[in-house]
């Protein structure tokens, strides 16, 4: 019952996926446009947060990558997960080669007093967000084994420098945030940062038909950087955004995109490994 009573997952539905279906053909239609003019070289990746209890929205969503054959990074938070919940997620995973596993912060709390979430943040001491960063990797590993990946998408998309430093140490692979979080808290190469710039079901516009245009604003925003990362949240998805969500990686698997594995970055700490000790 612990488990259950500290869950405060939201399951708004954003009013864009209450868009009808000619509003929603439109938006695939320039998305579509957009992607397939992205530069070459131009990365994609998808993560998806608040993992770790299997409801309906979840398995639908993993079937939807897998049958696209698309990687996605699923955020699990460590105190929600059980072995039982963990033995249904890896039946729906399957034999596929798709996903990364990772950390999201430990019990998604908030422990900032005023101003924007945080389970990271300035209003903690070093040792108590060092002591449930390690408590969070070491349930994760306990019940998942090697399919746990050492990335850590914090809750709230963010956290403070001396969790930064904490995540250095302890050899995380690299860390997702938003866009604009290396801005307000910057991270060496040492430990990449991938952001998500484009939110699909978190969103707030007035009416489906604002929420169209600002999320096909945000990916040709996204896109001109590079690199276009989405944000999921299973359980604010209904079934037109599961329909949406199949129509758009249909489109990223049929064009020049290059899907980007967090966990198996080519960064600046393993290039650092294998430098010849005299450069
Ligand atoms: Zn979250």
């Amino acid at each position: 019952m612990l488990f259950v009573r500290i869950m405060i997952v939201k399951s708004v539905i954003s009013s864009l996926w209450t868009a009808g279906p000619d509003l929603l053909e439109r938006a695939v239609g320039e998305l579509s446009a957009t992607l397939c003019a992205a530069p070459a070289g131009t990365g994609v990746f998808f993560r998806a947060d608040d993992v770790a209890v299997p409801g309906e929205a979840c398995r639908r969503m993993m079937a939807l990558f897998r049958d696209h054959g698309l990687p996605l990074h699923l955020a699990v938070t460590p105190a929600w997960l059980t072995a039982p919940r963990w033995a249904v997620l890896r039946e729906w995973a399957g034999d596929a080669d798709l996903w990364c596993w990772h950390q999201h912060g430990w019990r998604h709390v908030n422990h900032q007093r005023e101003g924007k979430k945080g389970e990271f943040g300035t209003d903690r001491d070093r040792d108590a967000k060092a002591a449930d960063l390690a408590r969070g990797r070491a349930r994760l590993e306990e019940i998942m084994g090697e399919s746990f990946c050492p990335v850590f998408t914090p809750p709230w998309n963010r956290f403070d420098a001396e969790t930064g430093d904490i995540l250095l140490r302890a050899g995380y692979a690299a860390v997702s945030r938003s866009d604009g979080a290396q801005r307000a808290v910057p991270l060496p190469p040492e430990l990449p940062d991938i952001p998500v710039n484009v939110d699909l079901h978190t969103r707030r516009e007035a009416d489906p038909e604002q929420g169209v245009r600002a999320l096909v604003d945000e990916v040709a925003a996204a896109a001109q950087t590079g690199r276009i990362g989405f944000m999921l949240h299973h359980q604010r998805m209904n079934a037109a955004a599961l329909e949406f969500l199949d129509r758009l990686l249909a489109v990223v698997a049929a064009s020049g995109l290059e899907p980007i594995r967090l966990d198996r970055l080519r960064g600046a700490a393993g290039m650092k490994k294998t430098r010849p000790p005299h450069v």
